[in-house]
């Protein structure tokens, strides 16, 4: 789940939009409205409207907190965090690891649910003052916030993975067997569980009469069940790709360019010619640097006679590389993270390969073939 939109960073982390999150807050706005309305005959439509509107930005801002709360246990022990996408059904913090130990996870996970309850017994507890201080609009506004904000916390205990109850759960397990990946997988399953019950719940909601909440049900279920697949599938690759070294895949036969030729020459005579995505130029018998269609793309066609080709290329120096004896896992972490699609191995100063991820992908796929 990558952000669409950008909204701006808080505490160093970015925060972004799913398209999809404009259509949970336009349920909301219509939902609550309908519901005021007919709580509240006498309010004026505007006032309805914007209450709506109101109660859905701090719902908005709710889900951020309950993220920014797990973001925060997870920065103070050193697993930096990417960014937080906000979205239909919630909100997804991008991390960069995998949590350190189970503790970690743990109170990473529990963060959260926990902020969550906070959050609403908080509204709760104020909108008493405003029932004191017959302030209704307020009242209504906060009450709503109140419950759903323990409902999220409890929905989010569930303990199925990827939810935070389905995290709690591999730190349990995690913990009591010292098995990460076992209890990742259990999690897993669980999380598979639950969603196919939200699933048939759902389906069966929604035949007996229950109109669109049914399907809203089934359909949470159907996102969960894809995410703890993926889930599944993540734990699968990392067992798959135990003890695979770089050197084992890596491409060895990089095609070398000259790092005086023009960018010109570079398209027509190897880019062009060749179909390959990347080139180790060389200068005066040494390696310089790498260069990819990535480079090329960023400069003016105008300029590309008399542009040199070591002017453009990512020199060696600059260049995340791999020592040849890298897990291939721990490569394919650090290319998802950083989004790369190239990186340099080097051993000793030299040049020994390069590691791309057309060559991982043709590795799993012959693994998976047999
Ligand atoms: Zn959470």
């Amino acid at each position: 789940m990558r952000s669409q939109i950008k909204l701006g960073k808080i505490f160093g982390i970015r925060i972004g939009l799913h398209y999809s999150w404009f259509l949970i807050a336009l349920l909301i706005v219509f939902s609550l409205s309908g519901n005021f309305h007919a709580s509240y005959p006498k309010w004026p439509e505007s006032l309805v409207l914007l209450l709506g509107i109101v109660t859905a930005l701090l719902f908005f801002v709710s889900l951020l907190v309950h993220e920014l709360a797990h973001s925060v246990i997870a920065e103070r022990n050193g697993m930096p965090v990417r960014e937080i996408t906000l979205f239909a059904l919630g909100g997804v913090s991008q991390l960069e690891a995998d949590a350190p130990s189970a503790k970690v996870e743990f109170w990473m996970a529990l963060a959260g649910p926990l902020t969550s309850v906070l959050i609403g017994l908080a509204c709760l507890g104020m909108a008493e003052v405003a029932r004191a201080a017959g302030i209704t609009p307020a009242l209504a506004v906060l009450v709503w916030l109140g419950y759903i904000n323990i409902s999220l916390a409890v929905f989010n205990m569930i303990p199925g993975y990827p939810l935070d109850g389905g995290r709690v759960l591999r730190a349990l397990v995690w913990w009591r067997t010292g098995d990460m990946e076992r209890a990742t997988q259990m999690s897993a399953r669980v999380g598979q569980g639950v969603a196919g019950i939200f699933i048939v719940i759902g389906i069966f909601h929604f035949f007996a009469g229950g109109g669109l909440g049914g399907l809203w049900i089934a359909f949470i279920g159907w996102f969960l069940l894809g995410a703890a697949k993926e889930s599944a599938v993540e734990v699968g690759l990392k067992k798959s790709l135990a003890g695979v070294r770089v050197a084992d895949v890596m491409a060895r036969n990089c095609p070398t360019v000259d790092g005086h030729s023009s960018v010109q020459d570079f398209v027509d005579h190897e880019l062009l010619r060749t179909g390959r995505r990347c080139f180790v130029v060389v200068e005066d018998g040494r390696v310089a640097g790498l260069v990819t269609p990535h480079e090329i793309k960023e400069i003016d066609r105008g300029t590309w006679p008399v542009t040199a080709l070591d002017t453009v290329m990512r020199p060696l120096g600059s260049l995340r590389t791999l020592p040849p004896d890298a897990p291939l896992m721990s490569a394919l972490e650090a290319m998802g993270r950083e989004d790369l699609n190239q990186l340099p191995v080097v051993s000793n100063g030299r040049l020994e390969g390069v590691l791309s991820r057309a060559e991982i992908l043709a590795f799993l796929q012959t693994r998976a073939e047999f």
